[in-house]
């Protein structure tokens, strides 16, 4: 495989295609297909934010893909902010169609004419949505899987509520949702607040969750909005309150996609390959029986997954007749299994397993009992040492500097106090090479702009994808 630190671009590409996650050969350019592994990892990740949102009361919803060009118009930033990546139905059959349809980019407009006619009283706020759907953008810059692509896996939440003070209460309840979920993938990131022209088109504020790569970029994971009633008066969305007085409710939404898997490729990869939270392992435990004449390795292995499987754990024996159990170690390590155990004739004879964790270095010998009841446990550890690395990469990436010479010279992304203007931004990019990612959310620390010396926040500034 290629070094991750060094070729961090080839060494990604190579992965997505060894590990066989997507193919990004299909015949619509830049649409790439998921292929079994891939996607059995994004159902786990997808599987852990439902979890996540259920137990908060959210309801899955499903909306059709085309939203009309009308509905589209109907909030005037938003359409702006998409206009130059839509794609447009205009035919159908053999007729040009009255109306022009367009893929949704997000789906504001497919859902919020549904808003105002499900939402009527008080009672019926707050009303939480959410679906995990194909969203279609014309991107135009150079595609790239997980990261850049023009059909994307998203996850998309909408929430309205009576007041103003409730939806910012919807926004603290997003960030202990994602705060879990980040914990599940074990990866590091920082809240920013988008500069006001960075913004989700047509919202209030947009907080956003941003980790680093190997390659020094920041990759935006996750991002949260407050609307406040900027939709809800465009649309028409009101409720009466107990007098009978009609008020718009205001708004927020929480969009995730496929990116998280890419952070999850990139941030806890190695040059041997993947390296998978155990949380959405679609093996969490692989088994390879060593052959052999004299004892029966694969009835001996067999029987121990069969105890792993009546746990609950995924897990898999793998007696493959036709490669080396050399070869089957290289393989699952490079899928990013956490728990590998081998079993030989020593193993079978002693009653023993030898584990091998995909996070950490050497190998263990345990006894069958132990190993059974103690994979919790074995999970747990490879979760703590992704962790503890992942924070030890992301502190690496992200230096302080106190003058633009330590902006030039940082590698990653870097904090530094700044006034929040445009010309500040503007004055970094071109001294630096990097975006404002925003405030730092919640932050006290305040200093002077390190471009302009008038009062600052803490704010990072990177490269991004
Ligand atoms: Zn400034």
């Amino acid at each position: 495989m290629e070094n991750r630190k060094k070729n961090f671009s080839e060494w990604y590409n190579e992965i997505v295609e060894t590990a066989e996650l997507s193919d990004k050969r299909y015949h619509v350019k830049g649409m790439n297909v998921w292929r079994p592994y891939g996607l059995k990892i994004m159902q786990g990740i997808d599987g852990i934010i439902r979890r996540l949102v259920d137990s908060r009361d959210f309801d899955e919803v499903s909306f059709p893909v085309p939203v009309t060009k009308d509905q589209l118009m109907v909030e005037f930033e938003h359409v702006k902010g998409f206009e130059g990546e839509l794609y447009w139905i205009t035919r159908g059959g053999h007729e040009n169609l009255d109306v022009e349809l367009a893929l949704r980019p997000t789906s504001e407009a497919a859902m919020y004419p549904m808003f105002s006619l499900w939402i009527r009283s008080h009672a019926d706020l707050p009303m939480k949505l959410y679906q995990i759907v194909s969203v279609y953008r014309h991107e135009t810059k150079h595609t790239r899987s997980f990261i850049r692509i023009r059909e994307i896996h998203f996850f998309e939440a909408h929430t309205a509520h009576a007041t103003y003070e409730d939806a910012e209460k919807q926004m603290v309840q997003y960030k202990e949702i994602w705060e879990r979920l980040a914990d599940e993938l074990c990866l590091p990131y920082i809240t920013n607040r988008r500069p006001d022209w960075d913004k989700f088109p047509g919202a209030r504020y947009t907080l956003a969750f941003d980790t680093l790569l190997p390659s020094s970029r920041s990759l935006q994971i996750g991002t949260i909005h407050q609307y406040g009633t900027n939709f809800s008066e465009n649309y028409d969305i009101k409720y009466a309150d107990d007098d009978g007085e009609h008020h718009f409710v205001s708004q927020t939404t929480f969009g995730m996609s496929e990116r998280l898997l890419a952070a999850v490729i990139g941030v806890h990869g190695d040059d041997k390959g993947l390296i998978l939270p155990p949380g959405i392992a679609p093996v969490q435990v692989i088994i390879v029986p060593i052959p052999s004449e004299s004892e029966d390795t694969i009835g001996y292995s067999r029987k121990i997954g069969d105890d792993l499987l009546k746990m609950g754990f995924r897990v898999r024996v793998d007696d493959r007749d036709n490669y080396t159990p050399g070869y089957k170690y290289n393989d699952w390590e490079m899928r990013g299994v956490p728990v590998r155990v081998e079993i030989g004739v020593r193993e079978v004879g002693s009653g023993n397993v030898t584990v091998a964790l995909r996070s950490k270095k050497g190998k263990k010998v345990m006894s069958r009992g132990d190993f059974v009841s103690g994979v919790t446990g074995l999970l747990g550890e490879v979760k703590a040492s992704m962790k503890e690395s992942a924070d030890k990469l992301f502190l690496s990436l992200l230096t302080d500097s106190s003058s633009l010479d330590d902006m030039k010279k940082a590698i990653g992304a870097t904090a530094a106090y700044w006034c929040g203007s445009k010309e500040c931004a503007d004055h970094i990019e071109a001294e630096a090479d990097l975006d404002p990612l925003g405030f730092v959310n919640g932050t006290e620390d305040v200093g002077k702009c390190i471009v302009c010396g008038t009062d600052g926040k803490k704010s990072v500034f990177s490269k991004s994808y």
